[in-house]
């Protein structure tokens, strides 16, 4: 039997219209809306793909939303000066400087600029801390990781008990992910498994997962014989593997795929997630829940 398709798309569509709603009910009890400043330097298509989807959903959400774009060749001081500006802004909630950034500016110190209580991605340690400690302490859940327990939850899969194995150690995803669905909570109390490239036999482990989150950035990575018959795939990979021309622009797209062969996988898995359309739509979402909640913490 096919698996049941986890549609990462109509979920953050849902999720995007009930933060919608928050938001006006926000402006009427409050006269106050959610306030996110994108920081952009340089001209990185990839970047400016991921910005422009960001600023296009905050306003569709009815955020105050200022973008910052800044040359290429800004200063670290001047980058660092204009975070902190935003630190003292009591308009904005979130400030999110997008990632690559130019090699000499050390990226280290502009994610320890922010202020860790506007910090809506979750990059800053004093926030990875807090994930760490879990319950009241977590403020933002970074984008990508929260994005994967949602689409869990929602889609009605049981964690609790859960065997979970991890495909992947980076601190975007596969650390973070990790360390929530270990939590103490409804929404995690799973037993989990890391797994990386020093791992002795990945297969084995991928074999008896219960949910296999995929976080490799190796296309076809997991193979259909690694998974356990039932399970519930997460595939977080995206992998451009080629270009083909866009039926509805005429322009060249990437064609992409994730860590997992999607076709074998459906076959065998219970539920799982396709790239595109899986994880992808729920990061920018998770962002936008994260600039509401530090609104809401502000008043
Ligand atoms: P990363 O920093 O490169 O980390 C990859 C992790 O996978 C590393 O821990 C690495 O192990 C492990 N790994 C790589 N090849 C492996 C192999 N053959 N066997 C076992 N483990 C292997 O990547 P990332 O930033 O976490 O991203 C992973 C993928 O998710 C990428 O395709 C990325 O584009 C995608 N992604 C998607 C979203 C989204 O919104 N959809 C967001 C973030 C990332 P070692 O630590 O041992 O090197």
């Amino acid at each position: 039997m096919s698996a049941a398709i986890i549609d990462g798309a109509a979920i953050s569509k849902s999720i995007l219209a009930e933060l919608k709603t928050e938001v006006q009910e926000l402006q009427q009890s409050h006269a106050v809306v959610p306030g996110l400043v994108t920081i952009l330097v340089g001209d990185n298509p990839a970047s400016l793909s991921y910005v422009t989807r960001k600023v296009r959903t905050a306003l569709e959400l009815g955020f105050h939303e200022v973008q910052e774009n800044c040359d290429a060749d800004i200063s670290e001081k001047d980058l660092l000066a204009l975070v902190e500006r935003y630190n003292q802004d009591s308009s904005i909630h979130g400030i999110l400087v997008q990632l690559p950034l130019p090699d000499h500016i050390d990226e280290k110190k502009v994610i320890y600029a922010i202020d860790p209580d506007k910090d809506v991605d979750g990059f800053h340690p004093v926030n990875i801390g807090r994930l760490l400690l879990g319950g009241d302490e977590v403020r933002f859940p970074p984008c990508t990781p929260a994005g994967i327990q949602e689409l869990i939850v929602r889609a009605g899969v049981e964690l609790e008990g859960a065997e979970v194995v991890v495909v992947g150690r980076s601190n975007i995803v596969g650390k973070p992910i990790a360390n929530m669905l270990l939590q103490k909570n409804p929404r995690a109390n799973a037993t989990v498994t890391v797994v990386h490239t020093r791992t002795r036999d990945l297969a084995a482990h991928c074999r008896r997962a219960d949910i296999l989150i995929v976080a490799a950035g190796v296309a076809g990575l997991v193979k259909p014989e690694w998974i356990n018959p039932g399970c519930c795939v997460i595939d977080v990979g995206v992998n451009r593997v080629g270009e083909k021309i866009s039926s509805k622009t005429g322009k060249p797209v990437a064609i992409l795929r994730g860590d997992v062969d999607f076709d074998a996988a459906k076959e065998i898995a219970g539920s799982i997630t396709p790239v595109p359309g899986g994880v992808g739509p729920m990061t920018i979402t998770m962002l936008m829940k994260n600039t509401l909640a530090s609104c809401r913490a502000r008043l």
